[in-house]
């Protein structure tokens, strides 16, 4: 008899040492968002964010989001993801291999939220820090082998209706080693085109047109070397969208330098990008406020730097150290305001994110 009991208390014992079950982290809004803005902080991992927060007199605008989660960002193919993998994970929900535009594993193209959101009526767009061509944006719009195929990318803009994009990489659009002039085919395809030369708030919010705005010939500047657009260009692109459609609007954002910052490990230059994507979430978070239908995500795809804060100096000023200039794989936040916030609580795979925006949709 006691042989046949030992073995029956050791399998209960086991049982219950089994690392505990997951809480499932799909939970279903209670309210349906009709807009979504997400804001990717690029290389914005918790130490970028509490540098943000010491440089700043001890606030952020992030301060204000009520539900915070964590989010694990290795690729399908490294520990340490690149912003490309990064950014599809979030933007299509596969883990893929680092370097590829939403393409899956098997280099299938995946249909991203942004998509998804064009094909249900809505409104779509874009405001980056850097190229629109560069890996984050591009892992919304286009469906290519290799983030370094600028050119194929920014021809991905052509196959789509996306209704407003700002950021720079004009020169892929207008001096082409291919000869394609692509700001003729977004006139011709009836686009309003503009660049830094015009005032983005001397435009008519209520054009019907859709409108293409550059802000640099290559890469846009850094915050600290004059560069002020993205707190105005991420209100007026939210204003912009919601006027355009009834059914709503998906709005990407990013603090695209965040990353920059953290790849030349200069502390200042992460703390200043850090600050102005956070006076970017300020307006948006206004806007959310307002209109009470907006879902504000805010994450990153990954760490940048291994930063570090080691004290202060005699100027009062942070004192920052990195471990090098590459990516780390640790967990990156994720914060969420407005209806179906409460679904991104908790920790999860980059690609959940996905899941809980079409969720959050009201969407299958
Ligand atoms: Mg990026
Ligand atoms: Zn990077």
């Amino acid at each position: 008899m006691r042989l046949w009991i030992f073995p029956l208390v050791m399998i209960t014992v086991l049982a219950g040492c089994q690392t505990a079950q997951p809480v499932t982290t799909d939970v279903r809004p209670s309210r349906k968002a009709k807009n979504i803005i997400l804001m990717v902080g690029d290389g914005m991992g918790l130490t970028q964010v509490t540098a943000g927060l010491y440089a700043n007199k001890n606030h952020l605008n992030l301060e204000m989001f009520p539900v915070v989660g964590l989010s694990k960002t290795s690729s399908a193919d490294d520990l340490i993801t690149d912003s490309a993998a990064g950014a599809t994970a979030f933007s299509a929900g596969e883990k893929t291999y680092n370097g590829a535009i939403a393409l899956s594993v098997d280099s299938l193209p995946l249909v991203t939220i942004l998509e998804l959101a064009e094909q249900a009526g809505k409104s779509t767009g874009m405001v980056v820090t850097c190229e629109v061509t560069h890996a984050t944006p591009a892992c919304f719009i286009a469906h290519q082998p290799s983030r370094n195929m600028h050119e194929a990318i920014a021809a991905d803009f052509l196959k789509t209706d996306i209704d407003l994009f700002i950021g720079g990489g004009m020169n892929y659009f207008a001096r082409r080693i291919d000869q394609r002039n692509l700001i003729a085919e977004l006139l011709s395809k009836d686009y309003l085109v503009m660049d830094w030369t015009v005032d983005l708030n001397s435009l008519d919010k209520t054009t019907r047109k859709n409108l293409a705005y550059f802000t640099a010939a290559d890469k846009p500047l850094p915050y600290s070397k004059g560069r002020t657009y993205l707190p105005d260009a991420s209100r007026f692109a939210a204003t912009f969208l919601d006027n355009r459609s009834k059914e709503g609007f998906f709005l990407m954002i990013e603090g695209s330098q965040i990353d920059w910052g953290g790849h030349e490990m200069d502390g200042p230059y992460v703390i200043s990008e850090m600050l102005d994507f956070d006076r970017a979430i300020g307006q948006i978070l206004e806007f959310a406020a307002a209109d009470g239908e907006t879902l504000v995500i805010v994450t990153a795809d990954h760490e940048t730097g291994g930063l570090a804060i080691t004290g202060k100096d005699d100027a009062g000023d942070l004192k920052t150290a990195f471990i090098y200039d590459h990516h780390t794989p640790a967990m990156v936040p994720v914060f969420a305001f407005g209806p179906g916030a409460e679904a991104f609580a908790g920790i999860y795979e980059n690609t959940a994110l996905f899941t809980k925006m079409k969720n959050a949709y009201g969407w299958k």
